[in-house]
């Protein structure tokens, strides 16, 4: 008895490390199951909405090229004549600066020309528009001094399609507030 104890007592070591080795594999194929079934979907989940998202940005954007040289007028327009309310943070007899409805950052201003003239885009822009695209940036800077981000901000104008550019009346977007990253999406 004492013998087949003492073979007991030695044959604990391997045992416990069998056993050790079966809890582990356990383990592991919970895992492999974890990823396969809750992380990958959620994952491809991720991605898909991403997907998504982007070409719903996308297909508004094309939608909108459309219509860039019909001249008609533009959800701007509306705002400029005040039919539509805004939250005005500078304007001029030149510019009206505004903030934008759907904030990518914590300060997301557009500063637009009050007289658009041909100017439904950056690419349109002519020697004649000189003057308006510096006072465009200047106001921008005045923007970025109000909204206490004049250590860093981003200045973005999309133009086009391929840009996602959805209302044809020229547009900066003054960004701020948050670390910018790059490159740009
Ligand atoms: P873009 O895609 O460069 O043409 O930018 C157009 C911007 O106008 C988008 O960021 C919109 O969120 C913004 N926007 C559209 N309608 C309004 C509105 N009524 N008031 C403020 N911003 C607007």
């Amino acid at each position: 008895m004492a013998a087949a104890m003492n073979s007991l007592y030695l044959l604990r070591g391997p045992i416990c490390i069998r056993a050790f080795n079966f809890i582990k594999s356990i383990n592991q194929t919970a895992q492999i199951q974890h990823n396969a079934f809750i992380r990958r979907p959620l994952q491809f989940r991720r991605v898909l909405s991403s997907i998504r998202a982007t070409s719903d940005e996308e297909l508004a954007a094309s939608a909108a090229a459309a219509n860039a040289d019909s001249g008609a007028p533009t959800i701007f327009d509306k705002i400029i004549s005040k039919e539509i309310p805004c939250s005005i943070v500078y304007e001029d007899e030149s510019v009206l600066a505004f903030r934008d409805i759907s904030p990518q950052a914590p300060v997301h201003v557009l500063i637009i020309p009050k007289q658009r003239d041909g100017l439904t885009q950056l690419g349109k822009a002519e020697k004649r528009h000189e003057v308006i695209l510096g006072q465009l940036l200047h106001a921008a800077k005045i923007v970025a001094e109000k909204e206490g981000i004049s250590d860093g901000f981003r200045i973005v104008i999309n133009s086009g399609a391929s840009a996602c550019q959805s209302v044809y009346h020229l547009h900066l977007h003054v960004l701020g507030g948050r670390q910018m990253k790059w490159p740009p999406g």
